[in-house]
């Protein structure tokens, strides 16, 4: 029985779209799976990786409504992404370019790039020797440049000795390196074999948009029972075994507030869908099959696409999509007549109308 590393960190973002502009667009990710929430047939829930999603997944549930959270103890603080070495001037004129700050540093001998996203999510590229080949590209963000995958996190616990502790003992994590800030644990070789926990005191997290919800470590298919036993012995609380598709899960929060997911490494996101297509349909868990038609109908629409910059979000649903595009194309009719060099009664007419119509849609 093994943590192979981490399996995915999920986090809560706002505008669906905005955060697919950023993650695919910007970053330069593959959505590898659009679904839903399993538990809100309302929310989306997205999973980025690499091309074949066969690296640790960054997923985010966008919760357009919900109120700012903040990053603080009993999360995950940071969450860091594997680049290429020699790319972080790249990435740091690029994130410029879409208008994220950042900032260069070296961190356990990796140089490091620091920046927020929009949402206020705390992330890092680091320069990592040990990628996985993927050939991924998308928007700018050509093979040599891209994100493998997730190298670590950075855990922010209410109680850091209780959780080091946990992911020594628990989790067989070996201390690699230690300061009088943070300490760094190893379990595997591997991309996301390690994880950083700061031992000094951060400021009381808060739940919202722009945090981390849960990480998930990957443990192998057939351990799920045997975890649930070894963790209600240790004296934590899971959850049964959940089915979650592409994985099967065990959930339960640490002593130091944060909430960790075992998951296996299988069956995979290409379990419905081939390498080719990941990530292009709108896949809806088998319990919302019969509400289709009402959800997409009705749930905001969205698209992979290549952006220049990060705008234009001022909607939340299909109903609000369209009344906007239809203001647009009214507008743009009023323009036309205006642009006129002589107008007629019926011109003048149609504009009063226009006009009125623009009122209308809002
Ligand atoms: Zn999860």
């Amino acid at each position: 029985m093994k943590i192979n590393g981490i399996h995915h960190v999920s986090s809560i973002v706002g505008h669906a779209q905005r955060n697919l502009d950023q993650y695919a667009g910007v970053l330069g990710m593959r959505l590898v799976k659009k679904t839903l929430n399993f538990d809100d047939s309302s929310t989306y829930h997205f999973y980025y990786g690499n091309e074949d999603g066969s690296s640790n997944l960054l997923t985010t549930f966008p919760w357009n409504d919900a109120v700012d959270g903040k990053v603080g103890s009993g999360q995950v603080g940071i969450t860091s992404l594997a680049v290429n070495v020699g790319t972080l001037d790249d990435w740091q004129a690029r994130l410029n370019q879409f208008k994220l700050e950042s900032t260069l540093s070296v961190k356990y001998g990796q140089k490091t790039l620091s920046f927020e996203d929009i949402d206020g999510l705390k992330y890092e590229l680091v320069e990592s020797d040990k990628l996985p080949n993927s050939k991924w590209e998308f928007n700018g963000v050509d093979k040599n440049h891209a994100i493998k995958g997730i190298e670590r996190v950075t855990l922010f616990s209410r109680i850091p000795q209780t959780t080091i502790e946990l992911f020594k003992t628990i989790f067989n994590y070996e201390v690699v390196s230690e300061n009088d800030e943070a300490v760094l644990l190893q379990v595997s070789e591997d991309l996301g074999g390690t994880l950083e926990i700061i031992k000094e005191k951060v400021e009381l997290g808060q739940q919202g948009v722009g945090t981390v919800h849960h990480l998930a470590l990957s443990i192998d298919n057939g351990d799920e029972d045997a975890w649930v036993s070894k963790l209600q012995a240790a004296g934590y609380r899971p959850t049964e075994v959940k089915d979650r598709k592409y994985f099967r899960s065990i959930y339960f929060r640490e002593k130091g507030g944060i909430l960790i997911e075992l998951a296996t490494v299988k069956p995979g996101v290409l379990v419905d869908e081939s390498e080719e297509n990941l990530g292009s349909e709108l896949l809806i868990p088998p319990h919302y099959e019969i509400i289709r038609e009402e959800i997409e109908a009705t749930i905001m629409p969205v698209t992979v696409r290549e952006v220049d910059k990060l705008e234009g979000y001022g909607y939340r649903d299909m109903y609000e999509y369209n009344l906007l595009r239809e203001k647009a194309r009214l507008k743009e009719d009023l323009l036309a007549l205006k642009n006129q060099k002589t107008l007629s009664a019926e011109d003048v007419y149609k504009i009063s109308e226009l006009k009125k119509a623009i009122i209308k849609v809002k």
